[in-house]
Protein backbone atom coordinates (compact mmCIF):
# COMPACT_ATOMS: atom_id res chain seq x y z
CA UNK A 1 0.00 0.00 0.00
CA UNK A 2 2.80 2.45 0.51
CA UNK A 3 3.77 2.87 -2.85
CA UNK A 4 0.22 4.11 -3.80
CA UNK A 5 0.24 7.51 -4.75
CA UNK A 6 -3.22 8.01 -6.54
CA UNK A 7 -4.66 11.55 -8.10
CA UNK A 8 -7.57 13.33 -6.00
CA UNK A 9 -8.25 16.76 -7.30
CA UNK A 10 -5.53 19.32 -7.44
CA UNK A 11 -2.67 17.35 -5.94
CA UNK A 12 -2.15 12.97 -5.31
CA UNK A 13 -2.82 11.89 -2.09
CA UNK A 14 0.34 11.34 -1.48
CA UNK A 15 1.35 15.12 -1.56
CA UNK A 16 -1.67 17.15 -0.83
CA UNK A 17 -2.31 18.68 2.70
CA UNK A 18 -4.21 16.68 5.20
CA UNK A 19 -6.94 19.78 5.22
CA UNK A 20 -7.11 19.62 1.48
CA UNK A 21 -7.39 15.83 1.09
CA UNK A 22 -10.22 16.28 3.50
CA UNK A 23 -11.90 18.88 1.75
CA UNK A 24 -11.70 16.81 -1.81
CA UNK A 25 -13.59 13.61 -0.23
CA UNK A 26 -16.18 15.71 1.03
CA UNK A 27 -16.40 17.33 -2.18
CA UNK A 28 -16.40 13.96 -3.83
CA UNK A 29 -19.17 12.97 -0.96
CA UNK A 30 -21.44 15.97 -2.69
CA UNK A 31 -21.12 15.30 -6.59
CA UNK A 32 -21.73 11.18 -5.70
CA UNK A 33 -25.30 11.07 -3.91
CA UNK A 34 -26.27 14.86 -4.89
CA UNK A 35 -29.73 14.70 -3.46
CA UNK A 36 -28.59 13.31 0.59
CA UNK A 37 -28.00 16.97 2.57
CA UNK A 38 -28.06 14.56 6.07
CA UNK A 39 -25.60 12.44 4.76
CA UNK A 40 -23.55 15.20 3.41
CA UNK A 41 -23.94 16.95 7.24
CA UNK A 42 -23.03 13.78 8.43
CA UNK A 43 -19.84 13.79 6.30
CA UNK A 44 -18.22 17.00 7.16
CA UNK A 45 -19.56 16.53 10.98
CA UNK A 46 -16.98 13.43 11.19
CA UNK A 47 -14.05 14.55 8.85
CA UNK A 48 -13.67 18.17 10.19
CA UNK A 49 -12.47 16.65 13.17
CA UNK A 50 -9.75 14.18 11.36
CA UNK A 51 -7.38 16.30 10.05
CA UNK A 52 -4.46 16.43 12.82
CA UNK A 53 -5.00 12.39 12.72
CA UNK A 54 -4.44 12.59 9.28
CA UNK A 55 -1.46 14.83 9.95
CA UNK A 56 0.07 12.46 12.03
CA UNK A 57 -0.86 9.20 10.07
CA UNK A 58 -0.29 10.19 6.23
CA UNK A 59 -0.80 6.13 5.53
CA UNK A 60 -4.28 6.56 5.80
CA UNK A 61 -4.20 9.28 3.11
CA UNK A 62 -1.92 7.39 1.08
CA UNK A 63 -4.18 4.25 1.42
CA UNK A 64 -7.40 6.54 0.02
CA UNK A 65 -9.20 5.29 3.60
CA UNK A 66 -11.56 8.72 3.73
CA UNK A 67 -12.86 7.51 0.29
CA UNK A 68 -13.29 4.02 1.09
CA UNK A 69 -14.74 4.78 4.37
CA UNK A 70 -17.26 7.36 3.06
CA UNK A 71 -18.81 4.67 0.61
CA UNK A 72 -21.15 1.67 2.28
CA UNK A 73 -19.75 -1.76 1.63
CA UNK A 74 -23.51 -2.50 0.12
CA UNK A 75 -26.79 -0.70 -0.02
CA UNK A 76 -29.87 -2.83 -0.15
CA UNK A 77 -33.37 -1.41 -0.98
CA UNK A 78 -36.21 -2.84 -1.80
CA UNK A 79 -40.00 -3.40 -2.78
CA UNK A 80 -42.48 -3.55 0.47
CA UNK A 81 -46.04 -4.40 -0.51
CA UNK A 82 -49.06 -5.72 1.91
CA UNK A 83 -52.02 -4.93 2.73
CA UNK A 84 -54.58 -2.83 4.69
CA UNK A 85 -57.74 -3.27 6.97
CA UNK A 86 -59.49 -2.29 3.99
CA UNK A 87 -58.15 -4.86 1.59
CA UNK A 88 -56.46 -1.90 -0.33
CA UNK A 89 -52.39 -2.74 -1.38
CA UNK A 90 -50.21 -0.82 -0.43
CA UNK A 91 -46.26 -0.64 -1.76
CA UNK A 92 -43.75 0.84 0.68
CA UNK A 93 -39.88 1.02 0.17
CA UNK A 94 -37.46 -0.83 2.59
CA UNK A 95 -33.45 -0.55 2.96
CA UNK A 96 -30.64 -1.52 4.93
CA UNK A 97 -27.63 0.43 4.49
CA UNK A 98 -24.53 -2.33 5.47
CA UNK A 99 -21.57 0.68 6.36
CA UNK A 100 -18.82 -0.76 7.65
CA UNK A 101 -17.67 -4.52 9.19
CA UNK A 102 -14.01 -3.77 9.80
CA UNK A 103 -14.43 -4.06 13.71
CA UNK A 104 -17.50 -6.79 13.84
CA UNK A 105 -21.01 -7.72 11.95
CA UNK A 106 -23.19 -4.81 10.67
CA UNK A 107 -25.11 -3.21 13.93
CA UNK A 108 -27.62 -0.81 13.55
CA UNK A 109 -31.22 0.26 14.26
CA UNK A 110 -34.35 0.24 11.96
CA UNK A 111 -36.10 3.07 11.43
CA UNK A 112 -39.85 3.57 10.11
CA UNK A 113 -41.00 7.12 9.30
CA UNK A 114 -42.26 8.23 6.38
CA UNK A 115 -39.53 10.79 5.97
CA UNK A 116 -36.91 8.14 5.63
CA UNK A 117 -34.84 7.88 1.93
CA UNK A 118 -31.31 6.85 1.52
CA UNK A 119 -30.00 10.31 2.45
CA UNK A 120 -30.84 9.99 5.90
CA UNK A 121 -30.47 6.07 6.53
CA UNK A 122 -26.56 6.74 5.24
CA UNK A 123 -26.11 9.48 7.71
CA UNK A 124 -27.32 6.98 10.30
CA UNK A 125 -25.17 4.30 9.56
CA UNK A 126 -21.93 6.67 8.86
CA UNK A 127 -22.30 8.15 12.36
CA UNK A 128 -22.95 4.68 13.52
CA UNK A 129 -19.32 3.34 12.67
CA UNK A 130 -17.57 5.66 14.75
CA UNK A 131 -20.41 5.18 17.85
CA UNK A 132 -20.52 1.11 17.76
CA UNK A 133 -16.35 1.80 17.71
CA UNK A 134 -16.58 3.53 20.68
CA UNK A 135 -18.41 1.18 22.78
CA UNK A 136 -15.25 -0.86 22.73
CA UNK A 137 -17.78 -3.65 21.86
CA UNK A 138 -17.25 -5.47 18.08
CA UNK A 139 -19.71 -3.86 16.02
CA UNK A 140 -19.64 -3.06 12.33
CA UNK A 141 -21.93 -0.04 11.43
CA UNK A 142 -25.52 -0.03 9.72
CA UNK A 143 -28.57 1.29 9.52
CA UNK A 144 -32.23 0.55 7.83
CA UNK A 145 -36.15 0.95 7.37
CA UNK A 146 -38.70 2.18 5.78
CA UNK A 147 -40.77 5.13 4.78
CA UNK A 148 -43.66 3.21 6.22
CA UNK A 149 -45.67 5.31 9.01
CA UNK A 150 -46.49 3.30 11.63
CA UNK A 151 -48.87 6.00 13.42
CA UNK A 152 -52.39 5.19 12.99
CA UNK A 153 -51.90 2.12 11.81
CA UNK A 154 -53.65 -0.94 13.63
CA UNK A 155 -51.74 -4.05 15.55
CA UNK A 156 -52.42 -6.09 12.35
CA UNK A 157 -51.63 -3.63 9.64
CA UNK A 158 -47.61 -3.05 11.30
CA UNK A 159 -47.99 -7.17 11.57
CA UNK A 160 -48.43 -7.58 7.37
CA UNK A 161 -45.77 -4.43 6.82
CA UNK A 162 -43.27 -6.26 8.80
CA UNK A 163 -43.55 -9.31 7.85
CA UNK A 164 -43.34 -8.66 3.93
CA UNK A 165 -40.37 -6.42 5.49
CA UNK A 166 -38.90 -9.26 6.83
CA UNK A 167 -39.42 -11.25 4.05
CA UNK A 168 -36.93 -9.36 1.62
CA UNK A 169 -34.16 -8.51 4.76
CA UNK A 170 -33.97 -11.63 6.08
CA UNK A 171 -31.67 -13.02 3.59
CA UNK A 172 -29.21 -10.05 3.91
CA UNK A 173 -29.09 -10.30 8.01
CA UNK A 174 -27.60 -12.78 10.44
CA UNK A 175 -26.13 -12.77 13.95
CA UNK A 176 -22.77 -13.11 12.36
CA UNK A 177 -23.74 -10.65 9.32
CA UNK A 178 -25.84 -7.77 10.42
CA UNK A 179 -27.80 -7.47 12.98
CA UNK A 180 -30.28 -4.95 13.19
CA UNK A 181 -32.36 -3.14 15.87
CA UNK A 182 -35.36 -0.62 16.84
CA UNK A 183 -34.97 3.39 16.32
CA UNK A 184 -37.92 5.89 15.32
CA UNK A 185 -41.20 3.79 14.77
CA UNK A 186 -39.81 0.57 15.93
CA UNK A 187 -40.13 -0.53 19.06
CA UNK A 188 -40.97 -4.05 21.50
CA UNK A 189 -44.04 -4.47 19.09
CA UNK A 190 -42.08 -4.10 15.45
CA UNK A 191 -39.18 -6.24 16.50
CA UNK A 192 -41.26 -8.72 17.60
CA UNK A 193 -43.06 -9.19 14.75
CA UNK A 194 -39.81 -8.61 12.43
CA UNK A 195 -38.50 -11.99 14.38
CA UNK A 196 -41.00 -13.62 14.60
CA UNK A 197 -41.37 -13.58 10.44
CA UNK A 198 -36.93 -14.13 10.70
CA UNK A 199 -37.73 -17.41 12.74
CA UNK A 200 -40.12 -18.74 10.73
CA UNK A 201 -38.11 -18.25 7.46
CA UNK A 202 -35.08 -19.45 8.73
CA UNK A 203 -36.25 -22.04 11.00
CA UNK A 204 -34.10 -20.60 13.36
CA UNK A 205 -34.32 -19.71 16.72
CA UNK A 206 -30.80 -16.86 16.63
CA UNK A 207 -29.69 -13.18 18.23
CA UNK A 208 -30.34 -11.85 14.93
CA UNK A 209 -32.33 -8.68 16.20
CA UNK A 210 -31.81 -6.71 19.52
CA UNK A 211 -34.48 -5.23 21.75
CA UNK A 212 -36.00 -8.46 21.50
CA UNK A 213 -38.68 -9.60 24.45
CA UNK A 214 -37.29 -10.58 28.14
CA UNK A 215 -38.92 -13.89 27.66
CA UNK A 216 -37.25 -15.01 24.70
CA UNK A 217 -33.65 -13.48 24.10
CA UNK A 218 -33.97 -9.94 24.95
CA UNK A 219 -31.40 -8.27 27.72
CA UNK A 220 -33.13 -5.94 30.35
CA UNK A 221 -32.18 -2.53 30.66
CA UNK A 222 -32.09 -2.69 26.89
CA UNK A 223 -35.18 -0.51 26.63
CA UNK A 224 -33.97 2.28 29.11
CA UNK A 225 -30.19 1.96 27.93
CA UNK A 226 -29.97 4.91 25.32
CA UNK A 227 -31.89 7.61 27.80
CA UNK A 228 -29.99 6.24 30.83
CA UNK A 229 -26.30 6.11 28.61
CA UNK A 230 -26.82 9.71 27.87
CA UNK A 231 -27.56 10.88 31.15
CA UNK A 232 -24.71 8.89 32.31
CA UNK A 233 -22.92 11.09 29.75
CA UNK A 234 -24.03 14.08 31.22
CA UNK A 235 -23.27 12.69 34.48
CA UNK A 236 -18.90 11.91 33.79
CA UNK A 237 -19.49 15.35 31.20
CA UNK A 238 -20.79 17.53 34.62
CA UNK A 239 -18.47 15.35 37.11
CA UNK A 240 -15.08 16.26 34.84
CA UNK A 241 -15.78 19.73 36.41
CA UNK A 242 -17.03 19.46 39.73
CA UNK A 243 -20.38 19.21 38.79
CA UNK A 244 -23.46 17.11 39.18
CA UNK A 245 -26.92 16.60 37.61
CA UNK A 246 -28.45 17.59 41.11
CA UNK A 247 -31.02 20.43 41.08
CA UNK A 248 -30.50 21.19 37.45
CA UNK A 249 -33.80 21.69 35.62
CA UNK A 250 -33.51 19.71 32.42
CA UNK A 251 -35.17 19.59 28.92
CA UNK A 252 -36.07 16.96 26.67
CA UNK A 253 -37.33 16.60 23.51
CA UNK A 254 -39.45 13.76 21.72
CA UNK A 255 -41.63 11.90 24.25
CA UNK A 256 -40.42 7.92 22.61
CA UNK A 257 -38.25 5.48 24.04
CA UNK A 258 -35.20 7.66 24.44
CA UNK A 259 -36.92 10.86 26.20
CA UNK A 260 -38.89 8.52 28.27
CA UNK A 261 -35.81 6.99 29.86
CA UNK A 262 -33.84 10.25 29.50
CA UNK A 263 -36.34 11.38 32.08
CA UNK A 264 -36.23 8.75 34.36
CA UNK A 265 -32.35 8.72 34.74
CA UNK A 266 -32.65 12.68 35.40
CA UNK A 267 -35.10 12.44 37.95
CA UNK A 268 -32.70 9.25 39.58
CA UNK A 269 -30.00 11.80 39.68
CA UNK A 270 -31.67 14.43 41.30
CA UNK A 271 -32.57 16.77 38.12
CA UNK A 272 -35.60 18.09 37.04
CA UNK A 273 -36.91 17.48 33.65
CA UNK A 274 -39.78 19.98 32.59
CA UNK A 275 -40.32 19.93 28.88
CA UNK A 276 -40.97 16.70 26.27
CA UNK A 277 -43.30 17.05 22.72
CA UNK A 278 -43.91 14.93 19.68
CA UNK A 279 -44.52 15.85 16.52
CA UNK A 280 -47.95 18.28 17.06
CA UNK A 281 -46.31 20.15 19.91
CA UNK A 282 -44.57 20.22 22.93
CA UNK A 283 -45.15 20.60 27.01
CA UNK A 284 -43.66 22.99 29.28
CA UNK A 285 -43.89 21.94 33.46
CA UNK A 286 -42.84 24.41 35.13
CA UNK A 287 -43.63 22.35 38.58
CA UNK A 288 -41.16 19.26 36.68
CA UNK A 289 -42.38 15.69 35.83
CA UNK A 290 -42.33 13.49 38.15
CA UNK A 291 -42.26 9.71 38.17
CA UNK A 292 -46.17 9.93 37.90
CA UNK A 293 -46.30 11.76 35.42
CA UNK A 294 -43.86 9.86 33.60
CA UNK A 295 -45.92 6.75 34.09
CA UNK A 296 -48.88 8.57 32.16
CA UNK A 297 -46.34 9.69 29.26
CA UNK A 298 -45.48 6.07 29.30
CA UNK A 299 -48.47 4.82 29.17
CA UNK A 300 -50.07 7.18 26.43
CA UNK A 301 -47.19 6.97 24.18
CA UNK A 302 -46.65 3.14 24.85
CA UNK A 303 -49.95 1.51 24.96
CA UNK A 304 -52.65 4.31 24.40
CA UNK A 305 -50.55 5.45 21.27
CA UNK A 306 -51.76 8.95 21.92
CA UNK A 307 -50.30 12.77 21.75
CA UNK A 308 -48.24 14.34 24.20
CA UNK A 309 -50.92 17.67 23.77
CA UNK A 310 -53.01 15.13 26.59
CA UNK A 311 -50.29 15.92 28.62
CA UNK A 312 -51.63 19.29 29.37
CA UNK A 313 -54.91 18.02 29.86
CA UNK A 314 -54.15 16.05 32.69
CA UNK A 315 -51.77 18.09 34.14
CA UNK A 316 -52.48 21.64 35.20
CA UNK A 317 -49.11 22.72 35.92
CA UNK A 318 -48.33 22.17 32.11
CA UNK A 319 -49.08 24.34 29.42
CA UNK A 320 -49.01 22.90 25.81
CA UNK A 321 -47.65 24.64 22.92
CA UNK A 322 -48.66 23.51 19.15
CA UNK A 323 -45.88 23.15 16.24
CA UNK A 324 -46.15 26.76 14.15
CA UNK A 325 -44.75 25.41 11.18
CA UNK A 326 -43.89 30.02 10.49
CA UNK A 327 -41.59 29.59 13.84
CA UNK A 328 -38.09 29.58 12.75
CA UNK A 329 -37.07 28.39 15.99
CA UNK A 330 -38.12 25.72 18.14
CA UNK A 331 -40.00 27.32 21.71
CA UNK A 332 -38.85 24.07 23.82
CA UNK A 333 -35.38 25.35 23.59
CA UNK A 334 -36.31 28.73 24.64
CA UNK A 335 -37.31 27.84 28.18
CA UNK A 336 -34.45 29.13 30.67
CA UNK A 337 -32.96 25.66 31.89
CA UNK A 338 -29.64 23.72 32.63
CA UNK A 339 -29.19 21.14 30.89
CA UNK A 340 -30.37 19.97 27.64
CA UNK A 341 -31.50 15.97 25.83
CA UNK A 342 -32.75 16.54 22.27
CA UNK A 343 -33.96 13.33 22.39
CA UNK A 344 -36.58 13.07 19.09
CA UNK A 345 -34.75 13.32 15.53
CA UNK A 346 -32.14 15.01 13.30
CA UNK A 347 -31.79 19.00 12.86
CA UNK A 348 -34.11 19.46 15.89
CA UNK A 349 -31.89 22.30 17.14
CA UNK A 350 -30.92 25.33 14.45
CA UNK A 351 -28.60 27.71 15.29
CA UNK A 352 -31.15 29.79 16.40
CA UNK A 353 -32.20 27.35 19.32
CA UNK A 354 -28.80 26.98 19.85
CA UNK A 355 -28.48 30.78 20.28
CA UNK A 356 -31.69 30.64 22.81
CA UNK A 357 -30.46 27.76 24.62
CA UNK A 358 -27.23 29.70 25.24
CA UNK A 359 -28.75 32.83 26.32
CA UNK A 360 -31.04 30.94 28.78
CA UNK A 361 -28.60 29.90 30.23
CA UNK A 362 -28.11 26.21 29.58
CA UNK A 363 -24.54 25.03 29.81
CA UNK A 364 -24.45 21.07 28.42
CA UNK A 365 -26.07 19.39 25.65
CA UNK A 366 -26.46 15.70 25.44
CA UNK A 367 -27.60 14.56 22.70
CA UNK A 368 -29.74 11.27 22.78
CA UNK A 369 -31.32 11.98 19.32
CA UNK A 370 -28.88 11.06 16.23
CA UNK A 371 -27.74 14.20 14.31
CA UNK A 372 -30.39 16.72 16.74
CA UNK A 373 -28.21 19.91 16.32
CA UNK A 374 -27.19 21.60 12.98
CA UNK A 375 -23.54 22.56 11.96
CA UNK A 376 -24.23 25.58 12.53
CA UNK A 377 -25.21 24.67 16.41
CA UNK A 378 -22.51 22.86 17.15
CA UNK A 379 -20.34 26.09 16.39
CA UNK A 380 -22.53 28.10 18.77
CA UNK A 381 -21.95 25.44 21.50
CA UNK A 382 -18.54 25.14 20.79
CA UNK A 383 -18.14 28.89 20.60
CA UNK A 384 -19.61 29.47 23.79
CA UNK A 385 -17.80 26.59 25.99
CA UNK A 386 -20.69 24.83 26.97
CA UNK A 387 -20.20 20.97 27.80
CA UNK A 388 -21.62 19.38 24.14
CA UNK A 389 -21.71 15.18 24.22
CA UNK A 390 -22.22 14.42 20.50
CA UNK A 391 -24.99 11.86 19.85
CA UNK A 392 -22.24 9.59 18.79
CA UNK A 393 -20.87 9.32 22.40
CA UNK A 394 -23.27 10.15 24.68
CA UNK A 395 -26.37 8.13 22.95
CA UNK A 396 -24.18 5.37 22.34
CA UNK A 397 -25.59 3.16 25.67
CA UNK A 398 -28.10 1.68 23.40
CA UNK A 399 -26.36 0.30 20.84
CA UNK A 400 -23.89 -1.16 23.81
CA UNK A 401 -26.51 -2.70 25.59
CA UNK A 402 -27.33 -4.41 22.17
CA UNK A 403 -23.83 -5.44 22.35
CA UNK A 404 -24.64 -6.92 25.69
CA UNK A 405 -27.65 -8.39 24.02
CA UNK A 406 -25.67 -10.37 21.34
CA UNK A 407 -23.38 -11.93 24.28
CA UNK A 408 -26.24 -13.17 26.49
CA UNK A 409 -27.94 -14.54 23.41
CA UNK A 410 -23.95 -16.24 22.38
CA UNK A 411 -23.79 -17.70 26.04
CA UNK A 412 -27.92 -18.66 26.13
CA UNK A 413 -28.00 -16.71 29.72
CA UNK A 414 -29.21 -13.82 31.39
CA UNK A 415 -27.51 -11.21 33.29
CA UNK A 416 -29.47 -9.48 35.80
CA UNK A 417 -30.89 -5.33 35.87
CA UNK A 418 -28.18 -4.72 38.13
CA UNK A 419 -25.03 -6.85 35.97
CA UNK A 420 -26.55 -5.05 32.71
CA UNK A 421 -26.81 -1.63 34.50
CA UNK A 422 -23.51 -1.42 36.06
CA UNK A 423 -21.76 -3.09 32.54
CA UNK A 424 -23.64 0.26 30.64
CA UNK A 425 -22.79 2.52 33.57
CA UNK A 426 -18.99 1.06 32.74
CA UNK A 427 -19.37 1.89 29.36
CA UNK A 428 -20.18 5.26 29.19
CA UNK A 429 -17.68 6.26 31.60
CA UNK A 430 -15.48 4.30 29.44
CA UNK A 431 -16.97 6.39 26.25
CA UNK A 432 -16.72 9.58 28.10
CA UNK A 433 -12.76 8.99 28.87
CA UNK A 434 -12.13 8.12 25.52
CA UNK A 435 -13.44 11.40 24.29
CA UNK A 436 -12.01 13.43 27.14
CA UNK A 437 -8.26 12.11 26.67
CA UNK A 438 -8.36 12.06 22.78
CA UNK A 439 -9.73 15.62 22.83
CA UNK A 440 -6.95 16.63 24.95
CA UNK A 441 -4.59 13.92 22.67
CA UNK A 442 -5.28 16.29 19.79
CA UNK A 443 -5.17 19.57 20.52
CA UNK A 444 -8.63 20.23 21.70
CA UNK A 445 -9.19 19.54 25.26
CA UNK A 446 -12.58 20.20 26.20
CA UNK A 447 -13.95 18.96 22.54
CA UNK A 448 -16.06 16.11 22.88
CA UNK A 449 -16.72 16.64 19.15
CA UNK A 450 -13.28 15.63 18.42
CA UNK A 451 -12.84 13.25 20.74
CA UNK A 452 -15.86 11.24 19.76
CA UNK A 453 -14.73 11.45 15.97
CA UNK A 454 -11.43 11.01 16.54
CA UNK A 455 -11.42 8.30 19.01
CA UNK A 456 -14.12 6.14 16.54
CA UNK A 457 -12.19 6.39 13.80
CA UNK A 458 -8.57 5.47 14.92
CA UNK A 459 -10.11 2.08 15.82
CA UNK A 460 -12.19 1.34 12.44
CA UNK A 461 -9.37 2.95 10.91
CA UNK A 462 -6.68 0.57 12.12
CA UNK A 463 -8.94 -2.25 11.20
CA UNK A 464 -9.60 -1.18 7.69
CA UNK A 465 -5.57 -0.83 7.25
CA UNK A 466 -4.76 -4.30 8.58
CA UNK A 467 -7.82 -6.18 6.90
CA UNK A 468 -6.13 -4.83 3.57
CA UNK A 469 -8.00 -3.44 0.29
CA UNK A 470 -11.33 -5.09 1.13
P1 LIG B 1 -39.46 6.83 19.13
O1 LIG B 1 -40.14 6.50 17.87
O2 LIG B 1 -39.68 6.01 20.34
O3 LIG B 1 -39.76 8.36 19.53
C1 LIG B 1 -39.46 9.41 18.66
C2 LIG B 1 -40.00 10.70 19.26
O4 LIG B 1 -39.52 11.80 18.50
C3 LIG B 1 -41.50 10.78 19.22
O5 LIG B 1 -41.94 11.59 20.30
C4 LIG B 1 -41.77 11.48 17.88
O6 LIG B 1 -43.01 12.16 17.82
C5 LIG B 1 -40.62 12.45 17.83
N1 LIG B 1 -40.25 12.70 16.42
C6 LIG B 1 -39.76 11.79 15.54
N2 LIG B 1 -39.57 12.34 14.33
C7 LIG B 1 -39.96 13.61 14.47
C8 LIG B 1 -39.98 14.70 13.57
N3 LIG B 1 -39.58 14.58 12.29
N4 LIG B 1 -40.43 15.89 14.06
C9 LIG B 1 -40.82 16.02 15.35
N5 LIG B 1 -40.82 15.02 16.23
C10 LIG B 1 -40.39 13.83 15.80
O7 LIG B 1 -37.89 6.87 18.75
P2 LIG B 1 -36.62 6.77 19.70
O8 LIG B 1 -36.90 7.41 21.01
O9 LIG B 1 -36.12 5.38 19.65
O10 LIG B 1 -35.56 7.66 18.89
C11 LIG B 1 -35.40 9.06 19.08
C12 LIG B 1 -34.04 9.50 18.59
O11 LIG B 1 -33.02 8.78 19.30
C13 LIG B 1 -33.76 9.23 17.10
O12 LIG B 1 -32.92 10.25 16.61
C14 LIG B 1 -33.00 7.92 17.12
O13 LIG B 1 -32.21 7.74 15.97
C15 LIG B 1 -32.15 8.14 18.37
N6 LIG B 1 -31.60 6.93 18.96
C16 LIG B 1 -32.42 5.90 19.39
C17 LIG B 1 -31.87 4.78 19.96
C18 LIG B 1 -32.72 3.71 20.54
O14 LIG B 1 -32.15 2.82 21.22
N7 LIG B 1 -34.02 3.72 20.39
C19 LIG B 1 -30.40 4.60 20.04
C20 LIG B 1 -29.64 5.77 19.67
C21 LIG B 1 -30.24 6.86 19.12
P3 LIG B 1 -44.23 11.52 16.96
O15 LIG B 1 -44.64 10.30 17.71
O16 LIG B 1 -45.26 12.58 16.90
O17 LIG B 1 -43.64 11.20 15.60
Amino acid sequence: MSGMDVAVGKGTSKTMSAKDYVSSVIDGVIAKNPAEPEFHQATREVLGSLVPVLDRHPEYKAARLLERIVEPERVIMFRVPWQDDRGEVQVNRGFRIEMNSAIGPYKGGLRFHPSVNLGILKFLAFEQVFKNSLTTLPMGGGKGGSDFDPKGKSDNEVMRFTQSFMTELFRHIGPDTDVPAGDIGVGGREIGFLFGQYKRLRNEFTGVLTGKGLGWGGSLIRPEATGYGTVYFAAEMLKAKGLSLEGKTCLVSGSGNVSQYTVEKVLDLGGKPVTLSDSGGMIYDPAGIDREKLAFVMDLKNARRGRISEYATKFTTAKYVPVDSKLDYNPLWDVKADCAFPSATQNEINAKDAANLVKNGVSLVAEGANMPSTLDAIKIYLDAGILYGPAKAANAGGVATSGLEMSQNSMRLSWTREEVDQRLHNIMIAIHRNCFDTAEKYGTPGNYLNGANIGGFLKVANAMMDQGLV
